[in-house]
């Protein structure tokens, strides 16, 4: 079964991964927990909730070892032949959970998040943050320079997460 769990930054994705993940563990079953490789933060998945889970960081879902269960975080960050991997680990009769960003600066569905959407997930999870700038439903993330400019519309989908940006939980009416 696939589940996908999306949505703005600061929405517990990680956090709703790993409580959906761990029963299997609990259960006995071989769960992997797998992070991009570009995300060069630690090699453990940590919510902010304070959860954490021992993570291979991989460049591409593919190198994964074989598992029951695949339980992968930033799935934005992955290329979009990660789609057909899931697909391949679908069939296989794996358990798969994702959690990644919806959309990117410019609003637009993660090009890896849309190939996911189209393997049909059994469980899709639209989880919202609260808005940074009104305290309202935050829906989207905002990227900002370290002056708080906003980051062009134009610039890749792929903008880096590695401290050269702010990203920023926003409703649709703050979203700029
Ligand atoms: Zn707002």
């Amino acid at each position: 079964m696939m589940t996908l769990i999306i949505g703005p930054m600061k929405c517990a994705k990680s956090a709703e991964l790993i409580l959906r993940a761990e029963p299997h563990r609990i259960a006995g079953k071989k769960v992997t927990y797998i992070k991009p490789k570009r995300d060069v933060r630690t090699d453990t998945i940590a919510s902010r909730l304070g959860l954490e889970a021992e993570a291979e960081s991989l460049s591409e879902l593919r190198a994964a070892p074989l598992s029951d269960v695949y339980a992968v975080d930033e799935v934005h960050m992955f290329d979009e032949f990660a789609a057909q991997t899931v697909r391949e680990w679908l069939t296989a009769g794996a358990e798969v959970i994702l959690a990644g960003l919806n959309t990117d600066h410019a609003g637009r569905l993660m090009p890896t998040v849309a190939k996911l959407i189209e393997l049909s997930p059994e469980v899709l999870i639209n989880k919202q943050a609260v808005c940074e700038v009104c305290g309202g439903n935050a829906t989207h993330t905002q990227v900002t320079d370290q002056t708080g400019a906003v980051v062009p519309k134009s610039m890749s989908p792929e903008v880096p997460d590695d401290g050269t940006y702010r990203y920023a939980a926003v409703c649709r009416r703050c979203f700029r």
